[in-house]
């Protein structure tokens, strides 16, 4: 099933880049496949750009940069709003794309393109987080205030879980901050940022603000090195994030780098079972288990014996087939050959038990359907074991006891924290705030956190006396 949006392409369709607002066929003599995760067919074919065409991209994006700066923020915002009613009309279509690309159902695929929508709807009224502070006569006749500026030209990598979201997590908050910007898709799902794109100039953004390169290793450390990127947004797992931090900040660059996660759940004996062991499969097995904020070790305080078999026995009835199946479960993950299944990489919901913390499949990030269970005796010791966890992405705790779930959200390390709830994924006007290995970087994705990572402060102390009476030099350094 090949995406429609450059169907004057031969098949299999080279996605283009875009730079200064054309979309130009690479010149790369070097190609990757995206692949349908559901059917091994070729949808389309990605270029390692080359490093001509990459600083052309740069090159397009600081030419464009003065003058979206200088454009009022008002009429930033308005493309926005075009932007979000964009996204709205063709929703079904983005969909389909990242279903096919990725291989998560049509539904959640509507859910990967809608939460990103979301950042869109926010960065509408984007103007009250950019407002500046201000003390009048901080010193005879003088004011300081300050204003958050924009920064320049940003890029912005991007993880293959989910194509929609996490572009929009990064270039709609760029660009309403007055930044052009430089995208590189993943890989291995570009299609979604193309259509996405497409919108955006269709909204209204200038040629040039938003720019598209693709590739791999090497565009990463392109975009690391290049003098005139003065702020990287990292998704993606710790082995690229932490390589991107340190080369990116070693070159005096801003990043925030969100990376892998091992998202704990513990489960108290009073909890409701029925909508507990829902909750748990829908977290651990929804989407693959290829969300960042997937559940993938679940603790029972008391035992897991009484839960066990239930959670067994409602996994086991999940159907598992191409996203564009109406009763599809899960879908596909992204890449794993099962022998005998060549031509799908399907994998079945997998729980495995008796885990312990020593264990690797508990240590190490799985990003698939697997759910681990552990046992803890009392929720003291639940909470050790999470806290003992190199990651800090997300945690959540089952309960009816409001001293539990109190005791859980003080004292748990984990820098987005569920009560009752399976996958604390904040809403745009907060902030997503993994923590510990999670995160690389003080400024969080979108939310206030977002704005202030694509501007910085300038203070200006301005002398409006309505006299020239001090006409002496003071050597002094100036007290009020
Ligand atoms: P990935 O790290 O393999 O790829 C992410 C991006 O980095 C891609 O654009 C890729 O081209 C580039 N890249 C990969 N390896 C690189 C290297 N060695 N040097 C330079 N660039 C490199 O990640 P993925 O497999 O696409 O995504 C899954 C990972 O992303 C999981 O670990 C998941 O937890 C994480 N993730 C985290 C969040 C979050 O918000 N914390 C959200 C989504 C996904």
């Amino acid at each position: 099933m090949a995406t429609s949006h450059f169907s004057t392409q031969p098949y299999p369709l080279r996605v283009p880049n875009l730079i200064g607002g054309k979309f130009v066929e690479s010149k790369s003599l070097t190609f990757i496949d995206v692949i349908n995760p559901a059917t091994q067919e070729v949808v389309s074919q990605v270029p390692l750009t080359t490093n001509e065409e990459f600083k052309a991209a740069v090159a397009a994006a600081k030419k464009a940069y003065p003058s979206w700066r200088n454009t009022p923020i008002t009429k930033r915002q308005r493309v926005m709003l075009k932007f979000q009613e964009l996204i709205r009309r063709d929703m079904d279509k983005l969909a389909l794309n990242v279903t096919t690309e990725q291989g998560k159902t049509l539904k959640d695929a509507q859910g990967d393109v809608f939460r990103g929508l979301e950042v869109v709807e926010h960065a509408c009224g984007m103007a009250t987080l950019q407002m500046g502070e201000y003390v009048s006569n901080v010193s005879n006749g003088i004011d300081t205030f300050s204003i958050r500026e924009p920064l320049g030209v940003c890029a912005g990598i991007c993880p293959f879980n989910f194509p929609a979201m996490i572009p929009l997590w990064m270039f709609p908050v760029a660009v309403t901050c007055g930044n052009t910007f430089i995208l590189k898709p993943s890989e291995k799902d570009p299609g979604a940022s193309m259509l996405l794109a497409q919108l955006a100039m269709e909204a209204g953004l200038p040629e040039g603000v938003l720019n598209i390169v693709h590739g791999a290793h090497d565009t990463v450390d392109a975009i690391c090195d290049h003098d005139d990127i003065k702020a990287i947004s990292f998704v993606g797992s710790n082995v690229a994030g932490m390589h991107i931090y340190a080369r990116a900040t070693a070159k005096g660059k801003r990043v925030q780098s969100n990376m892998g996660a091992k998202n704990h759940a513990v489960v108290m004996p009073d909890a409701s079972v029925d909508a507990t062991i829902n909750a748990l499969i829908a977290a651990g097995f929804g989407a693959a288990g290829q969300r960042c904020m997937a559940l993938s070790t679940v603790v029972f305080v008391g035992g897991s014996k009484p839960w066990e078999s239930i959670l067994v026995e409602r996994a086991k009835a999940l159907k598992v087939n191409a996203g564009t199946e109406p009763d599809t479960d899960l879908g596909p993950v992204i890449s794993i050959q099962v022998p005998g299944y060549e031509s799908g990489n399907f994998i079945g919901p997998t729980i495995l038990a008796d885990v312990s913390s020593d264990m690797e499949c508990y240590k190490e990030e799985i990003f698939g359907p697997v759910l681990l269970l552990m046992e803890a005796d009392s929720l003291e010791e639940a909470i050790n074991i999470v806290n003992g966890n190199k990651y800090g992405n997300g945690a959540t705790i089952f309960t009816r006891s409001g001293v539990a779930a109190r005791k859980f959200q003080t004292e748990i390390e984990a820098g987005q924290v569920g009560i009752n709830v399976p996958i604390p994924v904040p809403l745009p006007f907060f902030s997503f705030t993994g923590n510990k290995a999670s995160f690389a970087g003080d400024l969080n994705f979108y939310g206030k956190a977002g704005v202030n990572f694509y501007t910085q402060i300038k203070t200006v102390t301005q002398n409006w006396k309505d006299s020239d009476s001090e006409d002496k030099i003071n050597m002094a350094m100036p007290t009020s």
